[in-house]
């Protein structure tokens, strides 16, 4: 039967001792435990060329949210194991990071079509100190409704330790391309509400996986939902103006969206759920609304959410440290400057 890689026993161990031996990596920077973003795109352009420019734009904001807070990151273009190919190529590289860089505490996961759009906000991390897995979902729908999208895998945190390698390996043997992955999507769609008849994914293998061995696996799985570390795109592309009229970044949740995932669009890929063009206007909004919490230390905002364009917001000065006091977010985690 398939797995990961030979079976790792005594990783909280062996983990401790290394960090024991190597104080010039520590697990806690700071005192804020060290967070590495994982996210990658297939190793071939685009089917749709346009789809290179979009993840190109995804990065940008992945590394401009990442440099603000502190967090490292990895853009992975390979398949690490060709039986995992696509969407569960994520599971042979967060466990490969995990072994590679042990002084990280979380690694976390997020699909190239997630974009940040609080630049503000940050995980409260401290709220998971007993908690090994954090995924954006809700309970009734995992449990009592068992629908196939109670919990989303385009951003998810797990903790560097023996349990995350165990739930890995628990999680991938619907994984492999083929025969295996065909045969476990029939056992997925009879089982999972809504789910249409497609071959195994990572997503609903996960429910799955955490429904039917609940008592085994969800005692350490935070599921999430007062802020968007997941949200979907639909319900909040078009509420940007509002958003900027009426709050302020910082706050996450369906005022001021933490992350805007854009499901079922495939800009970079043949097919998709909706029209090219309505995901590409979107992607485009978010990205800019975005992009503008971040201009504005340097003293600039786009035109509209539509326009790559940019304008002034105010003059140039001669005394640039007050404007770094005023607006650089890095200091202002609660989002009000
Ligand atoms: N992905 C990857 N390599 C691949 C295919 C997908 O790294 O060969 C990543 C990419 O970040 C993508 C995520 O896996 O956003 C989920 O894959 P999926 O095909 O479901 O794309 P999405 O639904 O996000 O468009
Ligand atoms: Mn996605």
């Amino acid at each position: 039967t398939y797995t990961l890689g030979p079976r790792i026993a005594n990783w909280d161990l062996e983990r401790k001792e290394w960090l024991a031996k190597n104080p010039e990596f520590p697990n806690h920077v700071n005192g804020k435990a060290r967070v590495l973003l994982v996210t990658g795109s297939p190793p071939k352009p685009c089917d749709n060329p346009i789809g290179d420019h979009y993840l190109l734009k995804a990065i940008k904001n992945k590394i401009d949210y990442c440099r603000l807070h502190g967090i490292e990151i990895v853009y992975n273009l390979a398949h690490l194991d060709k039986e995992l190919a696509g969407y569960w190529a994520k599971l042979p590289l967060i466990r490969r990071l995990m072994l590679s860089h042990p002084e990280v505490e979380w690694i976390w996961w997020m699909d190239s079509d997630a974009l940040f759009t609080d630049m503000v906000f940050e995980l409260p991390l401290k709220k998971y100190v007993n908690h090994n897995l954090v995924i954006h979902g809700y309970p009734d729908l995992l449990f009592d409704q068992k629908s196939w999208i109670a919990l989303n895998t385009g951003s998810f945190l797990f903790r560097n330790c023996q349990w995350s390698l165990d739930l890995l390996d628990a999680w991938a043997p619907m994984g492999p391309k083929g025969a295996v992955r065909n045969e476990a999507g029939k056992i997925l769609t009879a089982n999972l509400k809504g789910r249409p008849a497609f071959e195994a994914d990572d997503q609903s293998a996960l429910i799955y996986l955490l429904i039917s061995k609940k008592d085994e696996w969800m005692d350490k799985v935070f599921v999430e939902n007062s802020y968007y570390l997941h949200g979907y795109w639909a319900g909040l592309v078009d509420r940007y103006e509002e958003m900027m009229e009426k709050y302020h970044p910082g706050l996450g949740d369906e005022r001021w969206p933490f992350v805007t995932h854009f499901v079922g669009c495939k800009p970079c890929g043949s097919y998709g759920d909706y029209a090219v063009e309505k995901c590409l206007s979107s992607m485009e909004r978010a990205y800019n609304f975005a992009d503008n919490q971040v201009l504005k230390l340097y003293g600039f905002r786009h035109r509209g959410l539509l326009s790559p364009k940019i304008k002034r917001i105010r003059n140039e000065t001669t005394t640039p440290l007050e404007i770094v006091d005023q607006f650089d977010i890095r200091r202002s985690s609660n989002g009000h400057s």
